[in-house]
């Protein structure tokens, strides 16, 4: 199975790529955490990516065809994957269909912008292994430590109420169009929001015929 989660930021696709990857066997592939973790370590993308993410622009399409290219070559990507935050612009979408990534569904999860920017200030990630949290509807044991791997909970720079205006701008202008390419390829499947994630869940792997 290999599968494209769309939808805004904060529309709970790093929650559903968590949980739907222990149901299917398969590994998430989330840009986000990558880029996360090579701006924690100070890496060469780290550094190039650092600017734009703060300003919830999105990273330049060469950096990010680079760490998908090589991220989908590892063994553990050879039964499939679930990508969470990739592709973003058209341009990423042909250049993976170019270098023959094909998918089998692309799940868009359809959130109001109200309802995001609502969401966003409850949202907690793991600084470690970049898991995510709500203070309300996803809580962790214990407040303030990731459940998985006992790391520290922090809110995102870019989850601040401004940051999170413009990543929906720039959603509704780069990556929304996505809808129609995967579309016109037949491979769309729309799940509209529901009132808790194991709704969304059961909903998304409704439409997957799972
Ligand atoms: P996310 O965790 O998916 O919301 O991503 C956080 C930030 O990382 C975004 O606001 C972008 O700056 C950057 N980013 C993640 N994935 C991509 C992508 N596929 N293309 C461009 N920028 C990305």
């Amino acid at each position: 199975m290999k599968l494209i989660l769309l939808g805004a930021p904060g529309a709970g696709k790093g929650t559903q790529a968590d949980i739907l990857c222990d149901k299917l066997d398969i590994p998430t592939i989330s840009t986000g955490n990558i880029l996360r973790a090579a701006v924690k370590n100070g890496t060469p993308t780290g550094l190039k990516a650092k600017a734009f993410m703060d300003e919830g622009k999105l990273v330049p399409d060469e950096v990010i065809i680079g760490i998908i290219s090589e991220r989908l070559a590892e063994a553990d990507c050879a039964k499939g994957y679930i990508l969470d935050g990739v592709p973003r612009t058209i341009a990423q979408a042909e250049a993976l269909e170019r270098a023959g990534i094909l998918f089998d569904s692309v799940v868009s999860l359809e959130v109001s912008d109200e309802e995001i920017c609502s969401r966003m200030s409850g949202r907690r990630v793991c600084e470690n292994c970049g898991a995510s949290y709500h203070v309300v509807a996803v809580p962790p044991k214990t407040e303030g430590v990731c459940d998985k791997c006992g790391g520290n909970l922090i809110q995102r720079k870019d989850d601040a109420p401004e940051t999170v205006k413009s990543r929906l701008e720039v959603y509704h202008k780069e990556t929304e169009p996505l809808k129609a390419f995967y579309a016109e390829r037949g491979l769309l499947k729309t799940v509209e929001n529901q009132p808790t994630v194991e709704a969304i869940s059961q909903a998304i792997l409704r439409v997957l015929g799972r």
